[in-house]
C-alpha cells in the first residue's frame, strides 16, 4: 500500500472537544489545519457521552484583568506562600482531591477563569443553552454543582454536534473514519506529521505537518467492561511514547461502580450516582439481599466514584456482590417527577422495559477515564518533543471533563499555529514512511490462515481480559506481574500469529484492529509498570499490599517512557504551590476521600 503525500500546517488528530477546539483556534490564528478523526467528528470518543458540565465559579471582572491579577498572584506565591482567596479555596481543594494532588495547581486556576469567562459565554453565543428556569437561572442540582444542556445525559451529544457544525462552517478540512497510527519524525527528535489509514476511503496517507496536536482522548476501551467506544484504544498514548514523549499518572485509572450490568452495549449510560437535578436525593447502592451498603447522599461530594468502589469491595469480600454484577443502583428515594423531567436515562430504562423510579438496576464495574496520559507543559500543551502538542484527555495533567478538554484545545491550537508559523517545514521522513508502508503490506499479505490464527479482534479481546482480571480496582504485585507476563506472552505469540482476515481496502476494520493491538499492548504494559511502582493507595489506585495514602512520600508522579522497547519508570515530585492535603498519611479505607 503506497502512501499518498499530504501537507498541512497543523495536523489535529482527534475530533472530540479537544480536537475541535484546537482546529478552530489554529484556523482563527491563520494556520491551515487538517483534522484526522478515527470515528466521526463530534460524534466519537468520550465527548458525546458527557452527561453534564461542571458549573463555573463566579468570577467578577473582565477576563484580561483577572488573568493579569492571577499572573501577579502566581509570581508572588512563588516567592512567599499566599493563601488562596476564600471564595475559591474549597472548589480548588475539591478539584485537587479529584486529581489526587498529582497535577499542576496553576493549571486549575487558569482553566477555572477561562471556563467562567470564555467557555460558558461562547457556548451560549454559539446557540446552545444550558437548561434554565423561568428566571433564567441555570437549573442545576441543589448544590449548584453542574449545568446540563437540554437534559442530564444529552450534554455531550449536543455539545459535539454544535462543535461539528462550527468546524465545518469554518471550512476546516476533516478526514473522518481515518486513523492515525504512527507519528513521523520521532527519530529526528521532532514530529513532522503522522501516518494515517483512511479506512473509509481505503487510502494510506503520509501527512506532513509543521505542527501536530494529539487529541485522541481517554483509553476507555482497554478493559472488557468499559465506558468507552472502540476508537478509544489508546493510540495517542502509544504513538506519543514511541515518538519519545514521557507519560505519567497511568496508574490512576477511574472506575465506575454503577454501570449497568446488562445489556453490555448500554454500559456507557451508567446509573448516575452523582447529584441529580431537581432533587436533594441521590441513588443508593444495595446488594443481592437488598441491603443498602451505600447511601450516596451521605457523602458530600459530586464525584462519589472511588467511595463507591471502596464500599463495593467490602461487599465483594463478604460475598454479597461481585465486580461484574450482584450490586444494584436504586433511585427509589428520588421523586419520580425529578427523574422523568431531568434524566435522559429515564427514557433508556423505559426502552428496556424498566422504570427508573421503581426498579433497581443491576450494576457492574467498568474501566472509565484514565487520569494518566502524555506529559505536557499545562500552560502551552507542548510535550517536550518538538512540534508535538497534546490536548484533552490524552494528557496526564487532568482527569477529563469537556470544559477542560476545550481549554486545552484552545491552548494547543494557539501553540501549534505559532509553531507552524515560526518553524516552517519539518524534516523529511521518507524512510519512516516506507517502513510504515511495509508494515501495512505485511499485515495485508499474511497467508490466509487455517482458521486457527487469531484475528485482530480476538487478540484485542484477550488483552481486555488481562486488564479485567488483573488491572482493575483491586491491584496487587502478584496480579500486576501476572498481567505483565500475559501481555508479554500475547506480544510474543499472538501478535506474530495474528491474521487480518480481509484484503479489502475500504472499511477494513480488521486492519484498524490489527494496528490497535500493538498500541493496546504498549499502553497496558506501561500502565501495569506504573501501577506496580506506586507503593501506596491513592484515589482509584488501590494496592492491596499498601492500604494507606502516603502524602509524605507519594505526592509524586510516576513517569514512564519507552526506550529501546523497554519501559523506564521514574518518580517526580509534584509541587504543592497553593494548597496541600490535610493529612500526611491516612488509612485508605477509613478515609472516604483518600
Ligand atoms: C462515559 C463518560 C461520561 C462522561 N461524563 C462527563 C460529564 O458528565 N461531564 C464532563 O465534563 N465530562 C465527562 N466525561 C469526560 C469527557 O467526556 C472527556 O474528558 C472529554 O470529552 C474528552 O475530550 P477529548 O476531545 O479529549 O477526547 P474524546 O472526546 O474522547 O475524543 C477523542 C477523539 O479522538 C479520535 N481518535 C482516537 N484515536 C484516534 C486515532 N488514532 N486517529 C484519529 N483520531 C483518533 C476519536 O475518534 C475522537 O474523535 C465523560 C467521559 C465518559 C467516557
Amino acid at each position: 500500500m503506497n502512501a499518498e503525500r499530504v501537507k498541512t500546517d497543523v495536523l489535529v488528530i482527534g475530533g472530540g472537544a479537544a480536537g475541535c477546539a484546537a482546529a478552530l483556534e489554529a484556523k482563527a490564528r491563520g494556520a491551515r489545519p487538517l483534522m484526522v478523526v478515527k470515528g466521526r467528528m463530534g460524534r466519537s470518543g468520550a465527548t458525546p457521552l458527557a452527561s453534564c458540565l461542571g458549573a463555573p465559579a463566579p468570577m467578577p471582572g473582565p477576563y484580561p484583568l483577572l488573568r493579569l491579577m492571577k499572573r501577579i498572584y502566581s509570581a508572588a506565591s512563588g516567592v512567599v506562600p499566599l493563601p488562596v482567596p476564600a471564595a475559591y479555596a474549597d472548589a480548588m481543594r475539591q478539584m485537587l482531591d479529584f486529581h489526587y494532588w498529582l497535577v499542576d495547581q496553576d493549571y486549575f486556576l487558569d482553566w477555572a477563569m477561562w471556563t467562567a469567562k470564555r467557555f460558558y459565554p461562547e457556548l451560549e453565543r454559539s446557540g446552545i443553552y444550558v437548561l434554565r428556569d423561568e428566571e433564567g437561572v441555570p437549573d442545576s442540582p441543589p448544590d449548584g454543582s453542574y449545568h446540563v444542556i437540554h437534559t442530564h445525559g444529552m450534554t455531550g451529544y449536543q455539545y459535539g454536534e454544535s462543535k461539528r457544525k462550527e468546524v465545518l462552517a469554518a471550512g476546516i478540512e476533516v478526514l473522518e473514519e481515518a486513523s492515525a497510527f504512527a507519528l513521523l519524525g520521532g527519530e529526528s527528535g521532532e514530529v513532522s506529521g503522522a501516518m494515517v489509514l483512511d479506512y473509509a476511503r481505503g487510502r494510506l496517507l503520509a501527512v506532513e505537518a509543521k505542527a501536530t496536536v494529539l487529541a485522541t482522548g481517554h483509553t476507555n476501551w482497554l478493559s472488557r467492561r468499559a465506558t468507552g467506544t472502540r476508537e478509544m484504544a489508546a493510540n495517542g498514548l502509544a504513538m506519543a511514547a514511541r515518538a519519545g514523549a514521557a507519560l505519567s499518572n497511568l496508574e490512576i485509572q477511574w472506575f465506575h461502580a454503577s454501570d449497568m450490568a446488562e445489556p453490555e452495549s448500554w454500559m456507557r449510560l451508567h446509573s448516575y450516582p452523582n447529584p441529580l437535578n431537581g432533587t436533594a436525593h441521590r441513588a443508593v447502592m444495595s446488594n443481592e439481599a437488598d441491603e443498602v451498603f451505600m447511601n450516596i447522599e451521605d457523602f458530600d461530594t459530586v464525584m462519589p466514584y472511588t467511595i463507591q468502589m471502596k464500599k463495593l469491595r467490602e461487599q465483594v469480600r463478604q460475598g454479597k456482590a461481585r465486580w461484574d454484577g450482584g450490586s444494584y443502583t436504586d433511585y427509589r428515594r428520588v421523586e419520580p417527577e425529578a427523574l422523568e423531567k431531568y434524566q435522559y436515562h429515564f427514557e433508556f430504562y423505559e426502552k428496556l422495559g424498566r422504570d427508573m423510579a421503581r426498579d433497581r438496576f443491576e450494576s457492574a464495574v467498568t474501566w472509565h477515564m484514565s487520569a494518566g496520559g502524555v506529559r505536557a507543559d499545562p500552560r502551552t500543551m507542548e510535550t517536550g518533543v518538538a512540534r508535538l502538542y497534546i490536548a484533552g484527555a490524552v494528557g496526564s495533567h487532568m482527569l477529563g471533563g469537556l470544559p477542560l478538554a476545550a481549554y486545552d484545545g484552545h491552548l494547543a491550537g494557539a501553540g501549534a499555529a505559532r509553531s507552524a508559523r515560526r518553524m516552517g517545514s519539518p524534516p523529511g521522513c521518507d524512510d519512516e514512511v516506507r517502513a510504515q508502508e511495509g508494515r501495512l503490506a505485511e499485515l495485508l499479505s499474511a497467508p490466509a490462515g487455517d482458521g486457527n490464527a487469531p484475528s485482530p479482534i480476538a487478540v484485542k479481546r484477550r488483552i481486555r481480559e488481562v486488564v479485567w482480571r488483573d488491572m482493575m480496582y483491586e491491584k496487587s504485585a502478584a496480579g500486576l506481574d501476572r498481567a505483565l507476563g500475559s501481555l508479554a506472552a500475547l506480544r510474543e505469540e499472538a501478535l506474530p500469529a495474528m491474521q487480518v482476515r480481509s484484503r479489502a481496502r475500504r472499511y477494513n476494520v480488521d486492519l484498524v484492529d490489527a494496528l490497535d493491538v500493538e498500541d493496546m499492548l504498549d499502553v497496558c504494559e506501561m500502565a501495569a509498570h506504573a501501577s506496580r511502582s506506586r507503593e501506596e493507595s491513592r484515589g482509584p489506585h488501590f494496592r492491596t499490599e499498601f492500604p494507606f495514602t502516603d502524602n509524605e512520600n507519594w505526592i509524586r508522579q510516576v513517569v514512564v517512557r519507552r526506550e529501546g522497547g523497554q519501559v523506564r519508570v521514574r518518580h517526580e515530585p509534584v509541587r504543592l504551590k497553593y494548597l496541600r492535603p490535610k493529612a500526611e498519611k491516612v488509612d485508605y479505607f477509613a478515609e472516604p476521600f483518600a
